[in-house]
């Protein structure tokens, strides 16, 4: 039986020991440096991540502005959804849902330049959470748990805390990485997003979200899917290893 409270310390000691650069790994530091610098680029890339690697969604920004010359709202805006189509068709490496991202990013485009004066910050300056969510779930194919990542990095990227989340409810955004290392400390009794979910809620029942990003940054690093770096794991004192050879 898996100790909860164990894997949550160790879990949090990781979580200090990187910046939230980590949680956007890009595939060159200009893309980096977009992201940091142009809050359009951050929240079009939250948007997008939908089942694709961390590290295609976190240099699209950067790939699209190679194309145009600019990473600007006001001057995607006007563009049709078939150049835009076009722009998503010449990236060097795609978002998994192909057709669906060009209608994503025009239309957070859309909001970010007649909702809030062409500047992205303004989706989550001065506003509670639950309007910056319902924003977020305002764009083609944000999901709830695209919308709580969001909300849970632009606190992390941003240094915001916003005081009406209810963050009981905040669950983990799963992926790959996640699942595979919730399964391995014997959290979760298998491999799919439910389990996952159950038990970032038992491991840490008073905010599960914040858990997301260090066993995310864990499964990155150190377990991997065909070899598992237990030795030099923050987490090799507290895990079950399941199914690790
Ligand atoms: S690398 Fe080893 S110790 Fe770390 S989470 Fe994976 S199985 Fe557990």
């Amino acid at each position: 039986m898996a100790d909860y409270q164990q894997i949550l310390e160790a879990l949090l000691r990781h979580k200090a020991t990187y910046g939230h650069e980590v949680l956007t790994p890009a595939k060159c530091p200009e893309a980096l440096q977009l992201i940091h610098n142009n809050s359009f680029a951050f929240i079009s890339a939250c948007c997008l991540d939908r089942g694709t690697k961390t590290e295609i969604i976190w240099t699209i920004p950067y790939w699209l502005s190679q194309q145009v010359g600019h990473y600007d709202p006001k001057q995607f805006y006007p563009m049709s959804l078939e150049r835009i189509s076009f722009l998503f068709d010449r990236l060097p490496q795609k978002p998994r849902y192909t057709k669906a991202a060009p209608r994503t990013f025009q239309e957070i485009c859309r909001i970010v330049v007649e909702d809030f004066s062409g500047k992205a910050e303004n989706i989550w300056k001065n506003r509670c959470a639950m309007d910056v969510k319902r924003t977020l779930l305002s764009v083609y194919g944000v999901g709830n748990g695209i919308a709580n990542m969001t909300l849970i990095m632009i606190e992390s990227v941003y240094d915001i805390t916003f005081s009406d989340i209810d963050y009981t409810k905040m669950d983990i955004k799963p992926d790959v990485h996640t699942l595979r290392v919730l399964y391995r400390l014997g959290a979760s009794p298998s491999i799919n997003t439910d389990s996952a979910i159950l038990a970032a809620r038992h491991i840490s029942p008073s905010y599960p979200g914040a858990i997301d990003g260090p066993l995310w940054s864990i499964g990155r690093n150190w377990c991997h899917p065909a070899s598992a770096d237990c030795g030099s794991c923050p987490l090799d004192t507290c895990c079950e290893k399941v199914g690790v050879k």
